[in-house]
C-alpha cells in the first residue's frame, strides 16, 4: 500500500496510521498499548474514550484497527513486561485481557527505540538502564536520530500518517530565553556542542516531529513545543501541535466545580488540594524540581475561572504503596449570602493510567484528523483535554468542551486532504 495515496482514495477502513509514544513503556504508554489492542480485538467496549461519544460518530476518525504503535523510551523492557507489572502491582488488566493482547504487544514492542536524555535532570536520568544511550549528542544530532526512527517506523509499516504523543516523565521547569522566541535564531544554535541546556529532551522530540510536518501532542507538563519558536516552526512546517499536561483527575474536577461557584456568585476563600499516589510518575514528582512543573499547571486554573485568586495550596506526595491509584482530597472554603462561610470537601480516588490512556487515544485520533484537514499550529479546540491548554486562556471545562463541539459540528462532512508529506 503506497503511503502517498491521496486521502480521497483512502477509505477510513484501509488507512494505516502510527501512534508514536515518547515514554512508551511507562504506565500511561503501556495502558494505551493494552487499551488499543483490546479495543481493536473487541475485548473491551469504548467506555472512557471521548471520541467514542455519539457527537463524534460522523467524523472521519481512525478506527482502532488502523493503528500501529511504536515509541521511544530510556528503559530496557517490553510492553508485555510492563503490562504484567501493572497487572501485578496495581491490579489493573485481567490475565485474560493480557493474554488476548499479547500478540499485538509483542509486535509493537519491536518498534521501540532508545530515546534521548538531553537535559532531563538527574531524577529522570537515574531511571535509564538502556546500554549505549547516546549522551554527547548536540541538539541537532538528537533531532536527526529521532527523525530517523520516526521515518523508519513509517516506512516499515507503510503508514499514511504518524502522530507523536509525549507521555514521558515530567521534566523540571525549563526557563526559556531570547533565543527561544524566534525559530531562525534557535535553529542557528542547534548544532552547537554546549554544556548548558539549550533545550530539554521533550523539546527535542517536539522539534523533530514538527520538522517532519507531523502532528505532535504533549500530554505532560514538560516544555515540549510550548514556546514561541516551536509554535512559529509548527506553522511554517504545517504541523499541528497540542498540549500540555493531560487533565484527568483532580484538576478536571476543579475546572468543573469552580464554574459552579462563579455562576452562583459564591466566593471561594481558599482551595486546598492534597494528592497522594505511588507509581514511577509519583517517584519522579517526588523530586521538588520535577514537582514544581506539575504544581504550576495544577495551581493556575482557579484564578482564571473565578476572576480572582483565592488562597490555594496544592501538594503532591509520593506514597509508594498506592502505586497507580491516586487519592486527592480537596477542601474548598467558600462564602455565601450574609457572609456565611461554608465548606465543600471531596475525595477522588482514581487509577491514573486508566484515566489518562483513553484521552491519549482520543488526542491521537483528533490530531491525525486535524492534519488531514490541513490544520497547522496550535489545535485550540483540544483545550478540554489539558490542564494548561496551549494558546487558550479558557479553563472552564464546559466552555472548553463547547469549543470542541463547535469544531466537530463544523468539521463533519468537510473534505480531508492527502496523507502527510514525506520529508
Ligand atoms: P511513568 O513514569 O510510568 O512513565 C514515564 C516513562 O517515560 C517511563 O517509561 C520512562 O522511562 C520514560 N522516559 C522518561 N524520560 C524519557 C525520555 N527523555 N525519553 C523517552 N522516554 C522517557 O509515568 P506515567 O504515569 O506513565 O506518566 C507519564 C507522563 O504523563 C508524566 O509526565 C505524567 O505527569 C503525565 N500525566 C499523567 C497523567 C495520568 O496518569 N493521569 C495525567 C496527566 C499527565
Amino acid at each position: 500500500m503506497s503511503a502517498q495515496r491521496s486521502a480521497h482514495q483512502i477509505s477510513t477502513s484501509r488507512r494505516r496510521v502510527g501512534l508514536w509514544l515518547i515514554g512508551a513503556l511507562g504506565g500511561v504508554g503501556t495502558t494505551v498499548a493494552v487499551g488499543l489492542s483490546a479495543w481493536r480485538r473487541g475485548l473491551i467496549d469504548a467506555t472512557g474514550l471521548v471520541t467514542a461519544l455519539p457527537l463524534f460518530r460522523e467524523l472521519d476518525l481512525d478506527a482502532p484497527e488502523a493503528f500501529v504503535l511504536g515509541g521511544h523510551d530510556i528503559r530496557q523492557t517490553t510492553w508485555q513486561q510492563t503490562a504484567l507489572e501493572l497487572h501485578q502491582r496495581a491490579g489493573i488488566f485481567s490475565s485474560e485481557l493480557l493474554a488476548g493482547c499479547r500478540e499485538d504487544l509483542e509486535a509493537w514492542s519491536a518498534n521501540i527505540r532508545p530515546g534521548t536524555l538531553l537535559h532531563v535532570g538527574e531524577t529522570i536520568a537515574a531511571l535509564a538502564d538502556l546500554p549505549n544511550l547516546p549522551c554527547h549528542e548536540t541538539p541537532r544530532q538528537a533531532i536527526q536520530r529521532v527523525q530517523q526512527d520516526l521515518q523508519n517506523f513509517r516506512q516499515t509499516h507503510q503508514l499514511d500518517q504518524v502522530v507523536v504523543v509525549n507521555v514521558a516523565s515530567t521534566e523540571p521547569p525549563f526557563s526559556t530565553t531570547e533565543v527561544h522566541q524566534s525559530w531562525p535564531r534557535l535553529a542557528e544554535r542547534l548544532a552547537e556542542r554546549r554544556t548548558d541546556a539549550l533545550l530539554p529532551a521533550s523539546s527535542i522530540y517536539a522539534l523533530a516531529t514538527i520538522e517532519l510536518g507531523w502532528p505532535y501532542v504533549n500530554f505532560t507538563p514538560s516544555l515540549g513545543a510550548s514556546f514561541p519558536a516551536a509554535i512559529q516552526f509548527a506553522e511554517q512546517q504545517g504541523a499541528a501541535v497540542a498540549g500540555q499536561d493531560g487533565k484527568t483527575g483532580e484538576t478536571l474536577l476543579k475546572t468543573v466545580l469552580a464554574p459552579m461557584f462563579a455562576h452562583r456568585h459564591l466566593r471561594v476563600l481558599s482551595w486546598v488540594g492534597h494528592n497522594i499516589f505511588g507509581n514511577r510518575d509519583g517517584l519522579v514528582l517526588n523530586d521538588p524540581r520535577n514537582k514544581e512543573s506539575k504544581i504550576r499547571t495544577k495551581d493556575q486554573v482557579l484564578a482564571h475561572i473565578l476572576g480572582y485568586k483565592p488562597q490555594t495550596l496544592v501538594s503532591i506526595e509520593y506514597i509508594e504503596s498506592l502505586d497507580d491509584w491516586k487519592t486527592a482530597w480537596d477542601h474548598i472554603h467558600f462564602q455565601g449570602f450574609l457572609g456565611v462561610k461554608m465548606i465543600l470537601q471531596f475525595i477522588w480516588q482514581g487509577c491514573d493510567s486508566i484515566l489518562a490512556a483513553p484521552l491519549v487515544i482520543d488526542l491521537a485520533r483528533l490530531a491525525l484528523l486535524a492534519q488531514r484537514r490541513g490544520e497547522k499550529g496550535i489545535l485550540r479546540h483540544l483545550a478540554c483535554f489539558f490542564k494548561n491548554p496551549m494558546g487558550v486562556q479558557e479553563h472552564d471545562f464546559f466552555r472548553q468542551f463547547a469549543m470542541l463541539e463547535n469544531y466537530v459540528t463544523s468539521a463533519i462532512g468537510q473534505p480531508t486532504r492527502s496523507a502527510q508529506p514525506h520529508n
